[in-house]
């Protein structure tokens, strides 16, 4: 792939509205970027997708929404405060700091300082939790703790969510919301952010009797993800990779990991994760707050700590892969082919002529009926060449054209995006030809 594919994304990005650089006007903040028209489009048709797919249409996993900030004792709880860390080195020329286990980062330092025999520090914990206090004094005694996971809002809710609902084992509890984490070395456009989305699922199981019972579980999980990865982002499964995370490099709480890896620009990295928690969130809130956060079976009255299974997608990392994968760039023409259900807008319509009423008012009836159901773009500047292209690259699936041939027949040029075929279809037909290609 082109190697100045990641500049080209970001600058289309920010040209067309898609995610622009956070308090530009001064200066900006490196690693915080801000979503623009047609980027909140595509990141809610992400989200409202993933929510269709994994909790509306499932009898066994409900939602929730939880707060950013929660007592401290959470984080006591599970793990974060002692544990949420990454090991640190410093360079003792200029004191940049680096994360010890991001080698190419350290070489790549070490060839900026030419010449030079670089000491490094010891390797320091460094957590990651954003911290903040509560109320007017700030004091250790009221310091709290941005979320950096969305995870730990559903298993401190487990108990409500079963006492307010009738879900019984197994079963699951979805989240889409912000976490925040104080990333060392962020960077590459928005795949590793401070501020970021996650789409989380705790599926909750019994406690397996033997590993043929969780794994189950687990390689259905493995398989859901690789659907959305591949049938619902509609990214290129050959980029796709599954990485067995061996024992020694597991987080302190699973027993079973893969990262699903994709082949960005820069490399291959993680996309998403799916875990294998056992019953250690549950347990350890039980520990900590001395509340009983068992399951209790209602025929054999049995008290347990269900089993955890933890499908973790990043939603910021979707976006990214699904900006990558779309963008196709041949002879100058540059076409952002997302899928139609991902796609900001729909379609968009054309009057021919800026100047013919009986063009515009004909072809604003249209875009009026459209937008009733769907995100349309509307344009009337240039010629048709230059607003197929503008519209190719906001990846816009279908254009229509009303022309004078519309006003005799009531039929309209329909252009396919990927295929640049053109057709004459009934003005009527329109509406049913959008809303087929979503499915
Ligand atoms: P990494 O190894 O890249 O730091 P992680 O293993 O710490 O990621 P998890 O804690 O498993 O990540 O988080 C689950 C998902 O959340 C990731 O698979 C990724 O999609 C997303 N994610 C995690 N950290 C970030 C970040 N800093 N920016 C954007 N997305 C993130």
């Amino acid at each position: 792939m082109d190697n100045n594919i990641m500049e080209k994304i970001t600058s289309l990005c920010k040209r067309r509205g898609f995610i622009y650089p956070n308090s530009e006007i001064y200066g900006g903040l490196s690693n915080s970027w801000d979503f623009g028209p047609l980027g909140v489009e595509l990141k809610n048709n992400i989200k409202l997708l993933w929510w269709k797919k994994f909790v509306r249409s499932r009898n066994d996993i409900v939602g929730m929404d939880a707060a950013i900030i929660s007592n401290p004792k959470v984080w006591e709880a599970s793990g974060h405060i002692a544990n949420f860390t990454d090991p640190l080195v410093e360079c003792k020329i200029c004191h940049q700091r680096f994360r010890e286990d991001f080698k190419d980062q350290i070489k790549n330092h070490e060839s900026i300082h030419k010449g030079i025999k670089i000491v490094w520090t010891e390797a320091k914990k460094f957590n990651l939790m954003f911290k903040t206090f509560i109320g007017p004094a700030e004091d250790k005694a009221d310091t709290v703790y941005l979320r950096p996971e969305t995870a730990q809002s559903i298993f401190i809710n487990f108990k409500n969510v079963l006492s307010s609902t009738r879900v019984k084992l197994p079963f699951g509890i979805a989240q889409i919301g912000k976490a925040f984490r104080n990333e060392i070395t962020p960077g590459n456009f928005i795949f590793r952010t401070r501020e970021f989305e996650q789409m989380e699922i705790e599926y909750f199981i019994p406690v397996p009797k033997n590993e043929i019972e969780w794994q189950k579980h687990f390689t259905y999980w493995q398989e859901q993800i690789h659907d959305w990865m591949e049938n619902n982002l509609g990214l290129n499964s050959e980029k796709i990779y599954d990485n067995d995370i061996p024992d020694a490099d597991r987080s302190h709480y699973s027993k079973k990991t893969i990262d699903f890896e994709y082949d960005f620009p820069f490399g291959r990295k993680e996309l998403f994760g799916l875990a294998y928690r056992a019953d250690y969130d549950l347990k350890n809130h039980e520990k900590k707050s001395g509340k009983n956060m068992k399951y209790r079976d209602m025929e054999s009255g049995e008290e347990f700590w269900p089993h955890v299974i933890e499908p973790s997608m990043g939603l910021d990392r979707s976006i990214l892969a699904v900006l990558i994968d779309s963008y196709k760039e041949n002879n100058n023409r540059i076409v952002m082919s997302f899928k139609s259900s991902l796609a900001p807008y729909k379609a968009a319509v054309f009057p021919l002529l800026s100047n013919k009423p009986e063009l515009i008012n004909k072809a604003k009836s249209l875009y009026d009926i459209l937008r009733q159901s769907f995100m349309v773009a509307w344009d009337d500047r240039g010629n048709i060449g230059k607003r197929y292209a503008s519209q190719d690259e906001a990846g816009t699936p279908y254009c229509i054209t009303i022309d004078f041939q519309t006003l005799e027949d009531n039929t309209v040029t329909i252009r396919e995006r990927d295929s640049m075929n053109q057709r004459r279809v009934d003005f009527n037909e329109v509406d049913s030809i959008i809303y087929n290609s979503l499915k």
